[in-house]
């Protein structure tokens, strides 16, 4: 196996000795793209061959969802016939992918990046998570920006911050409370909502936060979605921390996600940032 991409295998569930036939169906497949072609989070950092923090909590959720879950820093794994292979498309990456920038892993072609681009508007799943924004960022937009609905602007230091939950009827949603608080590095993006698609499902509460460059804001934009042609796309700017991928509601949130992003749980996409931000 090529040690730039780990393949895990699915979880088989123990059988026991019940009755019940099992509904025999293809497993979903993810792809976990981790490369940093611009900085290097310590979520995704490899020590050796050891799979990084967020990756091996990716397995952990695929796992428990009978996923088979595919993860890379090679950028030209993504080929575009490869690319169709998956359900659901996950990029926690940094900087510009065609180039092997920080971790010196190989870039991805713009041919894979247009197939991405088709792939996901011919109906495909995909995930941007925090640092999935930080990525390909162009002035005017890129491509990529447009389909993510946003890419990363700053962040101030770490501090404890609410985020409020505006569509609980969301699948990804589900479960969370109304709004909660925790530790993290708080993004604050732009370009935002240029394909005129986002839809916001949680906003980040800048006016009650300690830092000015967060205060002077009305709250904004942390989690979202969009169709991007016929394809589902799911983003948090949420993820920095080790801990808040141990947390037992980023983890459902994810995994939620996933219903969603696959196209077995419907949700409501349509547009409403105009009702939260003018
Ligand atoms: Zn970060």
């Amino acid at each position: 196996m090529n040690r730039n991409h780990c393949l895990m295998a699915l979880a088989i569930a123990a059988l026991t000795l019940s009755a019940v036939t099992p509904r025999v169906h293809a497993a979903k497949k993810v792809l976990y793209f981790t490369k940093s072609s611009g900085f290097e989070h310590s979520v995704v950092a490899r020590q050796g061959d050891r799979m990084a923090h967020s990756e091996r909590i990716m397995a952990e959720i695929c796992a428990g969802k009978q996923v088979e879950l595919t993860i890379t820093k090679d950028g030209s794994y993504l080929t575009p016939d490869r690319l169709r292979e998956f359900d659901t498309i996950v990029f926690y990456t940094t900087g510009n992918l065609l180039e092997p920038g920080t971790d010196k892993h190989p870039a991805m072609s713009q041919e894979a990046l247009d197939a991405l681009f088709a792939y996901v508007k011919d109906g495909g799943g995909f995930m941007a998570i925090h640092a999935g924004t930080d990525t390909l960022r162009s002035e005017p937009a890129s491509e990529y920006t447009k389909m993510v609905g946003g890419t990363f602007r700053t962040h101030g230091a770490q501090e404890v911050a609410t985020v409020k939950v505006v569509d609980p009827n969301f699948p990804a949603m589900k479960g969370l409370p109304v709004e909660f608080a925790f530790q993290e590095e708080w993004y604050l993006h732009q370009q935002i909502n240029l394909g005129k698609d986002m839809r916001v499902l949680m906003l980040l509460d800048c006016p009650n936060m300690k830092q000015d460059m967060y205060k002077e804001l009305p709250p904004q934009p942390m989690t979202w979605c969009s169709n991007y042609g016929d394809g589902r796309v799911f983003v948090t700017g949420i993820g920095h921390r080790e801990d808040v991928w141990e947390a037992p509601w980023f983890k459902g949130m994810l995994d939620k996600a996933f219903d969603w992003t696959f196209g077995d749980v419907d949700g409501d996409a349509s547009p409403n940032f105009e009702k939260f931000l003018k």
